[in-house]
């Protein structure tokens, strides 16, 4: 007993000391280049979520997001590391609660008060089956499992892909990921402040470990919106990488 002791004492003495070695080697080998190296590499229990990557949202479209179109690149690249992947599709009905011109008197961009809580009013965008809430054709993704829709029901918004604006009507995706034995939650898309965010959110709330990929996504940036998206995935625990990260 005391010889197993002072063996443990002396495995912790040794860690102790390995540990400030560390320390005092780190600053040296902390070099830009690590941040680069890729360290995730995807395995079968991983999805890639990609979010809404609609005409509508990319240049020319209804709701153009601002250099949206730059995430296709890095998004069909990632794809082909991912075994498992979910298309989302934003999919409104004509006359949409979350359209300004369902509202008189409103704008695209306006603040209004729903029953279910603050809303942003969008310009008209993604009806279904108009050209613009298709899925842009570069979007290469042949092997994509799922495509989830929402939005659909005309009073209620959904920018999350599993749970609408009312936080209480779900889509169905929590449940789908789960039946399937999914682990960590890869998402990137449009637009990083609304749509991107709010399905990390959830799946963070949900149980996911959760990641945003930054390049493989761009916001739209209105009143303070994508800082805010940033500092409350942050506060939930999302992590925000790049998808030179992914091996
Ligand atoms: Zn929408």
């Amino acid at each position: 007993m005391p010889d197993e002791e002072s063996s443990l004492t002396r495995r912790e003495a040794f860690q102790t000391a390995a540990a400030g070695v560390l320390a005092v080697a780190a600053p040296a080998t902390a070099t830009p280049a690590r941040a680069q190296a890729p360290s995730i590499k995807p395995a079968d229990d991983d999805i890639f979520v990609v979010v809404d990557v609609q005409y509508d949202f990319l240049p020319g479209g209804a709701l153009a997001v601002k250099d949206g179109d730059q995430v296709i690149a890095p998004i069909n690249a990632l794809a082909k590391r991912f075994a498992h992947v979910v298309l989302t599709q934003d999919w409104h009905t004509p006359g949409h609660i979350s359209f300004a011109s369902a509202h008189g008197g409103k704008k695209p961009f306006d603040m209004t008060r729903l029953e279910y809580g603050d809303q942003v009013l969008w310009p008209d965008h993604c009806v279904q089956g108009s050209r613009g809430a298709m899925i842009s054709d570069e979007v290469q993704i042949p092997h994509a499992q799922l495509v989830i829709r929402k939005g659909y029901n005309r009073t209620i918004d959904s920018y999350s892909a599993f749970k609408e604006a009312d936080r209480k009507t779900k889509t169905g995706l929590e449940g789908y990921l789960k039946e399937r034995g999914f682990k960590r939650v890869f998402v990137a898309g449009l637009a990083t402040d609304f749509c991107v965010a709010w399905t990390a959110l959830d799946a963070r709330e949900a149980g996911f470990e959760t990641f945003v990929i930054e390049d493989g996504s761009r916001g739209i940036n209105t009143m303070g919106s994508l800082d805010a998206a940033w500092r409350n995935m942050g506060q939930a625990g999302v992590r925000r990488i790049t998808s030179a990260v992914i091996a």
